[in-house]
C-alpha cells in the first residue's frame, strides 16, 4: 500500500507545522520539546513555560501512555482489544476491563450521533480491504461479493454492550477503533500533563492534536496540511485556550488501481471507500470527538457533511472537497487563514441545519 506521505515528505510538512507553532517565541528554554514515534505516527509533545526537567519527565511518560494505549487497543494485536476481538470472532461473550468498557460505550454513542457512518464495527471490511496494517499493500480492490459478505457481518455497535458488562454479538464480529483512538490518546496525554501541573502544551501527533493554555504571550498557532500537497501546508488556525484539530483524509492510507484512488476511510453503507470530500478538519475541545466525527463527516459526503455535523455536535469544521474547493461552517470560517488566496477565495461557508 503506499502511503500518501512519503517519509521525507512528512518531516517536511512537521517541519512546517514547527515552524508555525515556533512564531513568537519569547525564549528558548521555556519550551521543551519530546519527539517519539507511535501508533504508526511521530508523536511530539511540546511543553511551554515549565522547567525542562520537569517536562520532559512528563513526556516521556506521555510516550510510555501512547504505546500502553497502542499495545491495549490494537484490535489485531494480542492486547486486550485484540483478545476480545478473538473471542468475538467465535461468537464468545467477552469481559473487557472497565477501561475498555468505558471506551466501547463513548465509541457507541458517537457512532449512534453519526448515524452509523462512524461504525467501529467495520473490522472485517477494514481487513478485507487490507487497510489493517501498514505492511500488507492491497494491489486491487476486493470482489463485490467478498465486500458484500463482510457488509453483512455489521451490527451496531451499542447492540453488543451487555448491562452487565460483557460484550457478545454474532460470530465474525470485529471492533476496529481506528477512527477514534488517536483523539482519545490525545485526550489522555493531555490530561497526564495536567496531571503534572503542566498548563501549557500540545500533543501532536501527526498532525492531528491537542492544545492546552498559550505559547507565551500568544496562542499556539498550528498548520493544516494540504490534501493534495504533502509537503504543503492549507491553512493556520490559530488554537484557543483548549481545543484540539484533527484531519481526516483520503491522502493518508491508500493505494491506486486502475487509476481511481482507493483509500482507507470506508462508507458502511456500500463497503467501498468514502467518495467527494478530499478531507475533513474538526476543531473541537474533545479530541476523541474531533477524531471520530473527521471520520465520519468524510462518509456523510458533500451532501451531507454539515447534517452529520450538526447531530455530532460539531461546530467549526473545514472540508476540502475532491476538486480541491473549500467549505467551512461559519465557526470555522474566521478561525482560519488560508495559505492559498484562490482556495480562500474560492471558500463556501456553509451553516449547520
Ligand atoms: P481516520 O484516519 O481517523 O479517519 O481513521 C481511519 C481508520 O478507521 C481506517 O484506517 C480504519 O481502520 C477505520 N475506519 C475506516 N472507515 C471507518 C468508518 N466508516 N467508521 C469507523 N472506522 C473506520
Ligand atoms: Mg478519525
Amino acid at each position: 500500500m503506499s502511503r500518501g506521505l512519503p517519509a521525507a515528505g512528512r518531516l517536511v510538512a512537521l517541519a512546517l507545522l514547527a515552524l508555525l507553532a515556533g512564531c513568537g517565541r519569547p525564549a528558548a528554554d521555556e519550551e521543551t520539546r519530546h519527539r517519539f514515534m507511535a501508533m504508526g505516527t511521530l508523536v511530539d509533545v511540546t511543553v511551554f513555560g515549565t522547567p525542562p526537567a520537569a517536562a520532559e519527565q512528563a513526556a516521556r511518560e506521555v510516550e510510555t501512555l501512547f504505546h500502553a494505549l497502542h499495545a491495549a487497543w490494537n484490535p489485531w494485536g494480542d492486547g486486550e482489544l485484540g483478545r476480545l476481538n478473538e473471542a468475538l470472532a467465535s461468537g464468545q461473550p467477552a469481559a473487557p476491563g472497565e477501561d475498555l468498557r468505558a471506551l466501547l460505550a463513548e465509541a457507541a454513542a458517537l457512532s449512534e450521533a453519526s448515524g452509523g457512518l462512524f461504525d467501529p464495527t467495520l473490522g472485517p471490511l477494514v481487513l478485507l480491504w487490507g487497510f489493517a496494517s501498514e505492511e500488507n499493500r492491497p494491489a486491487a480492490p476486493p470482489s463485490a461479493e467478498d465486500i458484500a459478505a463482510r457488509l453483512s457481518r455489521r451490527v451496531a455497535l451499542e447492540t453488543l454492550l451487555r448491562p452487565d458488562g460483557r460484550v457478545a454479538g454474532p460470530p465474525g464480529v470485529q471492533l476496529d477503533l481506528g477512527a477514534f483512538l488517536k483523539g482519545v490518546a490525545v485526550d489522555r496525554a493531555i490530561e497526564l500533563l495536567r496531571a503534572h501541573g503542566i498548563e501549557h502544551a500540545i500533543v501532536n501527533a501527526g498532525g492531528d492534536l491537542r492544545a492546552i493554555g498559550r505559547r507565551g504571550d500568544r496562542p499556539w498557532r498550528v498548520g493544516i496540511r494540504a490534501a493534495r500537497d504533502p509537503a504543503g501546508v492549507a491553512a493556520a488556525i490559530e488554537i484557543a485556550a483548549d481545543e484540539a484539530v484533527f484531519t481526516s483524509g483520503d491522502y493518508e492510507r491508500y493505494f491506486e488501481y486502475q487509476g481511481h484512488r482507493y483509500h482507507h476511510v470506508l462508507d458502511p453503507r456500500s463497503g467501498y471507500p468514502s467518495e467527494g470530500i478530499a478531507s475533513v478538519t474538526v476543531l473541537n475541545r474533545d479530541a476523541g470527538r474531533a477524531d471520530a466525527g473527521a471520520t465520519a463527516l468524510m462518509v456523510a459526503g458533500p451532501e451531507d457533511w454539515p447534517a452529520a455535523a450538526a447531530a455530532l455536535g460539531l461546530e467549526a469544521v473545514m472540508v476540502i472537497l475532491a476538486d480541491g474547493r473549500a467549505e467551512l461552517t461559519p465557526a470555522m470560517q474566521p478561525r482560519l487563514r488560508f495559505t492559498d488566496e484562490a482556495q480562500a477565495r474560492g471558500a463556501r461557508v456553509r451553516p449547520l441545519p
